[in-house]
């Protein structure tokens, strides 16, 4: 108790426990009155200053900043706006006739205090995607955001103060301390967005008071490319899904196993679309992000250096400058399996290319790695694509496009172990946030009544009955 005093977020999250019962009793419309203030400050209030805060993080375009920070929380807005109301009913359920005299049903309560925890690569998707569903379920809410977009960061704090006391919702900037300090409260619900190592972490905290967790990690997520597929379809799509935000997407394609025969037209059309997209100077194109930081910069270069030495064929791009983090779509045929390209989660534009001849090989290459968050495979046979899907596991999965399945809020998305733990968005982000509690209501005198002790050879042979019928 000493140890929880002292936490410097400890009077924060007091008065949200104190507030919880008041903002978990509010009525569907009042919760939609908290996201419409929401939607209007990003639609209309903030939406310049988001903008101009990511460029300045990391030079994100302002037509990627709408089409995938600010529109999906929009919609996220959108979807309880039209579906809150149902998501809040009691849901009913049958009783089995051996409970005859009672009715059943299940009440959505909100968890309580919840922490979200968000990264830096899409931090006001993020951070705002998963408060809309902590909010609709009538939670309190503490937010930390990633250190590593500290404008974005900022401009997220000045949403909250200006639209929420802070006994319903509060956001604390700084460095990673201050998400070692909230993780020792003892939260009602973490909603953890970031790497599985990190997630680990807070899985670790979270066990200490049992508080339940969503956890929504990264990894590889492999592309499958067999010859029956429309190449250029495919290379355009990947290029869009790999190098928007310069591939710092959990869920961007992060390797693509391509069948052999199609590799000098997959470079080809790869170098062309590339051009198309980004002009043949890319570093001059208003329409491509930076890395975020040194660390990932160096990091990200350091992949392309090991790749030169081992002898994998970098057939486009390589090049960099250090001065504004900027790295070159980069495609690489043949890195060795125990290069960090293959082993790690690359987070950035470089696209590793690994080919087969039979279909077994990549369901064995992705059956011998983590779960992937996302699986995509282009293909116009429905026979390659089943096998493919029943022959491996993950999170989600597109077929011949990537990205998009994040964008239909009645799919669940989410990892599956490694790749994460739970699910958001829509009914399942609700969901998250909220507590099945489950309920009976004894009407009349029930069956039930009839057993209670002293055990008679009367309510014996009942029982034998109601084993044997009921
Ligand atoms: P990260 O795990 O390094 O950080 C995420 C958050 O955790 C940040 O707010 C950070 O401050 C905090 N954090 C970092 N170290 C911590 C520690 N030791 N203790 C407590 N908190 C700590 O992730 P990142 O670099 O911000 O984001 C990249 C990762 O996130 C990638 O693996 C990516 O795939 C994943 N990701 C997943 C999704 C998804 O929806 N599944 C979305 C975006 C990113």
């Amino acid at each position: 108790m000493e140890e929880l005093q002292s936490n410097p977020f400890y009077g924060v999250f007091n008065r949200q426990k104190a507030n919880q019962f008041k903002k978990g009793n509010t009525t569907y419309k009042e919760r939609l009155k908290k996201l419409d203030a929401l939607k209007t400050a990003l639609e209309v209030d903030y939406k310049q200053q988001i903008r101009e805060a990511l460029y300045a993080d990391f030079k994100k375009p302002f037509l990627e900043t709408d089409l995938t920070e600010i529109y999906p929380v929009l919609t996220e807005i959108k979807f309880a706006k039209s579906n809150l109301k149902s998501w809040m009913k009691d849901q009913k359920v049958d009783t089995p006739l051996a409970l005859l005299g009672a009715s059943s049903y299940i009440v959505f309560e909100p968890k309580g205090v919840c922490l979200i925890i968000s990264p830096w690569n899409f931090p006001i998707n993020l951070t705002f995607g998963p408060l809309v569903s902590a909010i609709a379920a009538g939670n309190t809410v503490m937010i930390k955001p990633s250190e590593m977009t500290p404008n974005a960061s900022k401009v997220m704090a000045e949403i909250v103060s200006a639209l929420y006391e802070e006994d319903e919702v509060a956001l604390f900037e700084g460095e990673v301390e201050v998400s070692e300090d909230l993780l020792k409260l003892p939260f009602n619900h973490i909603f953890f967005t970031g790497s599985p190592q990190v997630g680990k972490i807070v899985m670790k905290a979270a066990s200490k008071h049992l508080t339940s967790v969503t956890l929504e990690l990264g990894g590889k997520s492999p592309t499958i490319i067999d010859d029956s597929a429309n190449l250029e379809k495919a290379v355009e799509k990947i290029i869009f899904g790999k190098f928007t935000n310069a591939g710092q997407t959990c869920i961007a394609p992060d390797y693509v196993l391509l069948q052999a025969n199609l590799k000098e037209k997959f470079t080809t059309l790869f170098k062309s679309k590339i051009k198309e997209f980004y002009t043949d100077q890319v570093e001059l194109s208003d329409s491509y992000s930076r890395i975020v930081n040194k660390k990932h910069f160096e990091r990200l270069t350091s992949y392309i250096d090991e790749a030169k030495q081992n002898g994998s064929a970098i057939v486009s791009g390589g090049t960099s400058n250090v001065s504004d983090h900027f790295i070159e779509p980069t495609l690489v045929f043949d890195a060795p399996e125990n290069s960090k390209l293959m082993q790690d989660e690359i987070f950035g534009p470089i696209l590793p290319v690994k080919t087969f001849t039979t279909l077994q090989e990549p369901v064995d290459y992705i059956n011998s790695k983590e779960k992937p968050l996302a699986l995509y495979i282009y293909s116009k046979s429905d026979k390659n694509i089943d096998f493919i899907m029943n022959h491996t596991r993950a999170g989600s999965g597109c077929i011949n496009h990537n990205l998009l399945q994040f964008l239909n809020h009645n799919l669940p998305f989410g990892g599956s172990n490694n790749s994460g733990l739970g699910k958001s968005h829509g009914f399942f982000g609700f969901e998250a946030f909220s507590n099945r509690r489950s309920m009976m209501k004894q009407h009349t005198m029930g069956a039930t009544d009839l057993l209670m002790p002293p055990y008679t050879n009367f309510k014996q042979k009942l029982i034998d009955l109601t084993l044997k019928w009921f």
